[in-house]
């Protein structure tokens, strides 16, 4: 595959992709801007994960469609979205582009380097959500005080695989939200699952796919 929009022509074929809003978003959020300068052109559109620096990769285009599809419900206009392990800042960017002016998008990433990085692979795809402020891409550590001054938000991506379901991210959903985090030993496969907050504040847990990510870390945890 040679562009973006090839890609997400074989995403949806394949049934990943479903609707409508997740293939825009996925068609105007070129790949390209998002993996190593270093790494060919071609490759940014294959279906896999690729290196983005310090030990890290951004996630295979087929995780960012189905947690864009899991999450879409919730991404709607003006909705308030946490990306957590923000990375490339692919996945902030695009659910930026569905979240619309009025919504906001937070990503949290807990390398600063790789923020610096996020803010300018953004800036090459589209400056206007950084400018706007729909898309802000912070460094931190999300299970340490990163999250301490935010609001409660509608939907939370988590990017990396928590040993289990932290109560800091749980207590941020806000009722009716919803979060789609993978949960399990960092040695081995984990389990998407989907956490939905409802309106009078209870929650409930759906197990989703069997996966595998990079560990989400304690502060001062070396991966
Ligand atoms: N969605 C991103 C995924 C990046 S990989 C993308 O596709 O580009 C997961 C990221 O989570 C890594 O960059 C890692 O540094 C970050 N991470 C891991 N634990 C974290 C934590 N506790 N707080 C914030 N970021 C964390």
């Amino acid at each position: 595959m040679r562009t973006q929009g090839q890609l997400v022509e074989r995403l949806k074929s394949s049934g990943v992709v479903k609707h409508a809003d997740v293939e825009r978003a996925m068609r105007e959020c070129d790949r390209k801007h998002y993996v190593d300068s270093g790494i060919p052109a071609a490759y940014a559109y294959q279906d896999s994960p690729l290196p983005i620096g310090y030990h890290e990769t951004i996630s295979a285009p087929h995780m960012h469609a189905t947690c864009l599809e899991l999450l879409r419900d919730h991404l709607t206009e003006g909705a308030r979205v946490l990306d957590v392990g923000s990375g490339s800042g692919y996945l902030a960017a695009a659910m930026g582009m569905m979240v619309g002016d009025t919504g906001k998008v937070v990503g949290i990433e807990k390398h600063p380097e790789l923020v610096e990085k996020s803010i300018a692979n953004v800036r090459k795809d589209h400056p206007k959500l950084l400018e706007d402020g729909v898309v802000e891409l912070c460094a931190g550590n999300v299970l340490g005080d990163a999250l301490d001054r935010e609001e409660p938000f509608d939907a939370i991506h988590v990017g990396a695989a928590a040993s289990k379901l932290p109560d800091v991210l749980v207590k941020k959903l806000a009722p009716g939200g919803r979060m789609v985090i993978p949960v399990g030993s960092q040695w081995d496969y984990q389990v998407m699952q989907c956490i939905d907050k409802d309106e009078g504040g209870q929650v409930h847990k759906h197990d989703l796919m069997y996966v595998r990510y990079v560990p989400l870390t304690e502060p001062g945890e070396v991966w």
